[in-house]
């Protein structure tokens, strides 16, 4: 069951054969896809949106192919989607008005580490975790660490303003891109921000961009902040006898001045998919954190957060890591949620709503009650630390879907009602655009388009997305 595409222009097929006529001419053929089965390969994402298959796809290779690309598109009026892994939640790879997809995923240097002056430089079609692994090789550490580390890519985090796990203790990617090259319609590249941790000259438009889900321009280079790597790390998981005794840990967790870098929440239906995906887990558990410390004092801080997990209400049991493979065992039962969950029913929606840590317990208990009064089965996990809970929607049956958009409008104007906020971390893309309005108001949007039309005036980078469009009944 998809998600309709909103209504958008759509190129004409004179335009869009002018435009793959230029393109091979300018980039040449082995770099531009038109053949039906390969353009179907990019027309979606990780999301349930239905796109319109591209009419070419340019495997851009450098920094200049994406420029070029951009003023062929602006020559001709024809619209262009970027994408780097593919892995997004939201359809913004998702090229809904057919046309260009412009893929970046053959940019991908680590093109610098600099250890003196903690930065590294990479493109954007680097692997997260590949940057991961390399800096931690050389001492130094970046943070942002979506669960999709393994196949998302740079460009596409810093479009989405990825978070993950650490996000708690480290922030979210936008805390840690000190500058950007950048290809705007047209062609034009302009380079932004700094390579410098402190800087304030001009309007900050590095921020601006992380976060613009491929809709002002074409990230080709990044500059990131690196840290050095913590010298230790301890985990542990605390079980508990429901959710909101879980949720209820978290607050005096928190409470105690203890800052954990990751403070991840699991209800009990989703525990239920973790123990058939084969991992075992006490019987007695509803609910579950798995907690993790970084630096120099991690053990005594592990310690103090185990005790304040033991002595709160509805706690079942706690169990450390004793060394780096138990570590991984605890980490896979959270990173394979995902994936076990999906196993669940034929179609799963993840939402991933944020709302004031101290008003968590509400949300996880109005997500329960709109489950149930939708009969939509629905489970929750999330990064509790940071109050953002991926609520997920399952069904097996396409006459479901009516109860399951219902149960997501539901579910928007609750996070709202909560002082929360509609996403913190996939985007709005396609599918959260009908509920923009919610959050923001009619001025606040109307800016938000003002901007876009300085960077694109014709409207052709990443069309149907972020903003409500008419025509799009999705939700
Ligand atoms: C199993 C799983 C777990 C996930 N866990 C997390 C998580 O913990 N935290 C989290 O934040 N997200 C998570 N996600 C969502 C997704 O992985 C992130 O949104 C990620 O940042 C997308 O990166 P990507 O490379 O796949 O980008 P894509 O899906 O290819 O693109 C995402 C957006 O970026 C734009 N874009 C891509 N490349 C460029 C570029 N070079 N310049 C400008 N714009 C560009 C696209 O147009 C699109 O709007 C998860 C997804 C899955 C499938």
């Amino acid at each position: 069951m998809v998600l309709r595409a909103p209504e958008v222009d759509l190129p004409t097929q004179a335009a869009i054969d002018r435009a793959k006529i230029e393109l091979e001419r300018r980039l040449g053929p082995s770099k531009i896809l038109t053949g039906v089965d390969a353009c179907a390969t990019y027309a979606s994402d990780d999301s349930d949106v239905e796109g319109r298959p591209p009419d070419a796809v340019v495997v851009a290779t450098s920094a200049a192919d994406v420029a070029v690309t951009l003023a062929v598109a602006e020559a001709c009026d024809v619209p262009v989607t970027p994408r780097a892994g593919g892995t997004g939640r939201t359809g913004g790879a998702v090229p809904v008005a057919g046309g260009i997809v412009l893929a970046t995923h053959a940019i991908a240097r680590l093109k610098e580490i600099d250890r003196a002056n903690l930065v590294a430089v990479v493109e954007p079609g680097l692997i997260t975790g590949e940057l991961h692994a390399a800096v931690e090789r050389e001492g130094l550490f970046y943070a942002p660490d979506p669960n999709s580390l393994e196949s998302c890519m740079l460009g596409g985090n810093i479009a989405e303003n990825a978070g993950g796990p650490r996000a708690f203790k480290y922030g979210v990617t936008r805390d840690w891109v000190l500058g950007l090259e950048v290809v705007l319609v047209g062609g034009r590249t302009l380079r932004t921000g700094k390579r410098t941790v402190k800087g304030v000259t001009g309007y900050d438009v590095t921020a601006l961009l992380v976060g613009s889900e491929g809709t002002l321009g074409v990230f080709t280079e990044a500059t990131l902040r690196l840290v050095p790597k913590p010298p230790a790390i301890a985990t542990l998981l605390a079980l508990f006898s429901d959710v909101q005794a879980a949720a209820g840990a978290v607050g005096a967790i928190i409470g105690a001045g203890v800052v954990p870098r990751c403070l991840e929440l699991l209800d009990a239906a989703t525990l239920d998919a973790v123990r058939s995906a084969g991992v075992s887990i006490d019987p007695r558990a509803g609910g579950m954190l798995l907690v993790e410390v970084d630096g120099e004092a991690s053990e005594s801080a592990l310690m103090r957060v185990g005790e304040i997990a033991s002595a709160a209400p509805g706690s079942v049991d706690v169990l450390v890591a004793q060394d780096a493979a138990q570590r991984d065992r605890l980490w896979a039962a959270r990173r394979m949620l995902s994936k076990a969950t999906r196993k669940l029913a034929r179609h799963k929606l993840s939402e991933d709503v944020v709302v004031p840590r101290t008003r968590l317990a509400e949300l996880l208990a109005r997500a329960d009650a709109i489950g149930a009064a939708t009969g939509v089965r629905e489970l929750a996990y999330g990064h509790a630390g940071d109050g953002n809970v991926h609520v997920n929607f399952l069904w097996n049956e396409d006459a479901e879907r009516p109860s399951v958009d219902r149960a997501i409008g539901l579910l928007m104007r609750a996070t709202i009602d909560l002082g929360g906020t509609l996403t913190g971390e996939h985007g709005i893309g396609v599918s959260k655009a009908p509920y923009l309005a919610l959050e923001q108001s009619d001025d606040l949007i109307a800016l938000q388009r003002d901007i876009k039309r300085v960077f694109d005036p014709k409207g052709l980078l990443n069309p149907g997305k972020i903003f409500p469009s008419g025509g799009h009944k999705a939700c």
